[in-house]
């Protein structure tokens, strides 16, 4: 999930706003706004309605905006770093650089989410009471009470103790501090993540063809991101263990070919994307320090005419988005942040310099040869196609 832009930071995480997060204030404000207050507390302007709902909205996201901080914070405080938090269609979602190294320390990053969303609800419940002691119009006493309500919602949904909810790494924990066998958890719970986002599908399918309301399609939604994201995790899990003590250097490709920020898109192409195989190549400035990387894809994006102007210094990903590494690292700490990544690719830095740069294709071929030198036939298919 790439933020289409960013609100701002909160203690340093930066909080990105995808633009699908226009579909929750829509739909709040249709739901609420057009459909269900007016039928149930009539005599209200419409105008009221509306600016009500679109309050109840805003408050609704920063209430998951809240659910996803707590996550954050918490693991910080565990040593973990944060990329950012972004908010979408289907609510936030956290980004976490590293997993956490105990059970302990997995649960409560994963606790305080739900645990959160109970407060919200209690606080907005305390203010719907707070506002019937007053006899305030009924109106504002609903919109609290809704609040409330959808955060206990969130919370509950949330415990569901499938992968990628936040249950699903409470299960994760217990299984992990149970049986000691991190990467065993973390499939045990994607598998229960794949089989309960199945069973929203269905059921989905099911209210669409049988009930006939459109709230079948949100469940299919939920569902199919469930499945995709549960589906990564376990084959994430499983290249996890199987390169469990692999180093960053017995990985990557070493001394990278590099380019030019300078060059033209026009000469980077025939001067030096034909005559190397890589996909991917770390940007240098004149000084030969490294200012991002370009990949083939990122070409793409570059129409055949302007492929003369344009520099390679202006479609490389920066190298704050980049996933760097020292060549002495454990690799498993490194394969969350390589799934996240936008172009997939890590650099490898000794000091400053550039010694090397870690490939979906460089993981492929490690995870094999383990798999080889193992006499484990089963290994090489866990990371057919790099998407993941
Ligand atoms: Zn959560």
């Amino acid at each position: 999930m790439r933020p289409t832009f960013t609100l701002g930071r909160i203690s340093g995480v930066r909080i990105g706003v995808h633009w699908s997060v226009l579909g929750i204030l829509v739909i709040l404000v249709v739901a609420l706004g057009f459909r269900s207050w007016p039928v149930l507390v009539p005599g209200y302007s419409a105008a009221t309605y509306v600016l009500t709902a679109l309050g109840a909205a805003v408050l609704f996201l920063v209430s998951l905006l809240a659910h996803e901080l707590a996550h954050a914070v918490v693991a910080r405080r565990q040593g973990i770093e944060v990329q950012d938090i972004t908010l979408w269609l289907l609510g936030g979602v956290a980004s976490l650089r590293s997993e956490a190294r105990t059970p302990g320390a997995d649960l409560r990053i994963a606790a305080a989410g739900p645990l959160t969303s109970v407060l919200a609800a209690a606080v907005f419940g305390a203010l719907a009471w707070l506002f019937v002691a007053v006899d305030a119009t009924t109106l504002v006493v609903l919109l609290f009470v809704y609040l409330a309500v959808f955060n206990i919602v969130i919370a509950v949904f949330n415990l569901i103790p499938a992968a990628p909810l936040d249950g699903g790494r409470i299960l994760r924990a217990g299984l992990w501090a149970w049986k000691g066998d991190r990467a065993r958890a973390a499939v045990w719970s994607a598998r229960a993540g794949q089989g309960f986002g199945v069973f929203l599908i269905l059921a989905g399918v099911w209210q669409l063809l049988f009930v006939g309301t459109g709230n079948g399609l949100w469940w299919v939604l939920i569902g199919l991101f469930i499945v995709a994201v549960a589906s990564a995790e376990e084959q994430q899990a499983r290249v996890g263990s199987t390169l469990a003590d692999a180093r960053v250097s017995e990985v990557m490709t070493p001394d990278p070919d590099t380019t030019d920020a300078t060059l033209s898109v026009q000469d980077f192409l025939h001067d030096v994307v034909l005559t190397r195989r890589h996909a991917a190549f770390p940007v240098v400035d004149a000084d030969g320090r490294v200012e991002g990387l370009v990949t083939l894809n990122r070409m793409r994006s570059v129409p055949t005419g302007e492929r003369e102007t344009m520099t390679v210094r202006e479609i490389i990903s920066p190298l704050e988005e980049v996933p760097t590494t020292q060549p002495d690292a454990p690799l498993t700490d490194l394969l969350p942040e390589l799934g996240n990544a936008p172009d997939g690719r890590a650099l490898v830095f000794d000091g400053d310099k550039l010694v090397g740069i870690v490939t979906p294709t460089d993981v492929s071929r490690a995870v094999t040869l383990r798999g080889l030198l193992n006499g484990d036939g089963r290994a090489s298919p866990w990371v057919s196609g790099s998407a993941g």
